[in-house]
C-alpha cells in the first residue's frame, strides 16, 4: 500500500510565535489519526528548528517550502538544502506554482534544486499542475507530462523511490475552486502513467501523488477516496489545526 500523506504548506503566514502554537496544536491532534498517516508541516524557514522541536515526539515530519539551487556561497538571501536539513527538516516542497510564477523557477533551476535536496537527504515534494488557460485549451496532460519529464524522469531509482509528487491545478490553488474528483483521479492516473513509462510499474505504483488546491474537510473525503489520490498538499486549511487534521481523518471515512 502506498503512503497516505497530509502536508501543510503554510506559505508566508504566521509569526514565529503563531507558527509554534499552530505546530503544537497539530501535534496534540495528530494522535487522533491512524498511525500510518504521514503528517508533514511546511512552515516558513524561520520556524523550522522550533517547529521540528515541538512536533518530533508526535512523529510529525517537517518540510521547507523551497531550497537554494546551490550548496553554499555568495547567494544573499538564499537557504541551502544543507541548512534546512540541519534544522531537522526531512522534506522540501519544490516546483510550487507560486515559485514558478512569481520567482521564475523553471525546469532547469528545479533540476538543480531537486539534486541539492537529494544530496542533503531531503525528500522532495515536487509540484506540477496546469493553469486555467492550459486546461481550457485541453493541454493539461501535455503541460504536466513536460513538467515531470524535464525534472524527475531521469533520477536514479534510489532517489525516485524517495520522491513525492503533488498535482496542484493552478486554477484551484487558494481560489476556493477544486478539481472535480474525476479531474483529479484522471490526472493522478496520468501522472502515474508518465512515471511508469520511465521507472516501470512497480516503482510508479509506489509513488505517493498528493492533490493540492482548496482541499478542505468538506471535500477531503471525496478527493482522498480516489484510487490514485494518496493524500493532500494543503495551503489555506493547514493554518487551522482542526481543519488540517480533519483532512487526515478523511482517509478513515473513505475506508482506505
Ligand atoms: C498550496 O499552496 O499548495 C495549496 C494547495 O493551497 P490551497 O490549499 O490554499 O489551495
Amino acid at each position: 500500500m502506498r503512503q497516505r500523506i497530509i502536508a501543510g504548506n503554510w506559505k508566508m503566514n504566521t509569526t514565529f510565535a503563531e507558527g509554534v502554537e499552530l505546530a503544537k496544536e497539530v501535534a496534540a491532534l495528530k494522535a487522533s489519526l491512524a498511525k500510518d498517516v504521514v503528517v508533514i508541516l511546511a512552515p516558513p524557514f524561520t520556524h523550522l528548528p522550533e517547529v521540528h522541536r515541538v512536533t518530533k515526539d508526535s512523529g510529525i515530519a517537517v518540510a521547507a517550502q523551497n531550497c537554494a539551487a546551490q550548496p553554499s556561497g555568495a547567494f544573499t538571501g538564499e537557504v541551502s538544502a544543507g541548512m534546512i536539513a540541519s534544522c531537522g527538516a526531512t522534506y522540501v516542497i519544490l516546483g510550487h506554482s507560486e515559485r514558478r510564477e512569481y520567482f521564475g523557477e523553471d525546469s532547469q533551476v528545479l533540476r538543480r534544486k531537486i539534486s541539492e535536496a537529494f544530496a542533503l537527504g531531503l525528500k522532495p515534494i515536487f509540484c506540477v499542475g496546469e493553469t486555467l488557460a492550459q486546461r481550457e485549451a485541453g493541454k493539461q496532460e501535455e503541460v504536466v507530462a513536460k513538467q515531470l519529464e524535464e525534472v524527475v524522469c531521469d533520477l536514479p531509482e534510489t532517489q525516485f523511490k524517495q520522491l513525492i509528487v503533488a498535482y496542484e491545478p493552478v486554477w484551484a490553488i487558494g481560489t476556493g475552486k477544486t478539481a472535480t474528483t474525476d479531474q483529479a483521479q484522471q490526472m493522478h492516473r496520468f501522472i502515474r502513467s508518465v512515471l511508469e513509462k520511465k521507472y516501470g510499474e512497480v516503482l510508479a505504483q509506489g509513488t505517493p501523488i498528493l492533490y493540492g488546491g482548496s482541499l478542505k474537510p468538506a471535500n477531503a473525503q471525496e478527493l482522498l477516496g480516489k484510487a490514485d489520490v494518496d493524500g493532500g498538499l494543503i495551503g489555506g486549511a493547514s493554518l487551522d489545526a482542526k481543519d488540517f487534521i480533519a483532512i487526515g481523518a478523511a482517509f478513515e471515512q473513505v475506508g482506505l
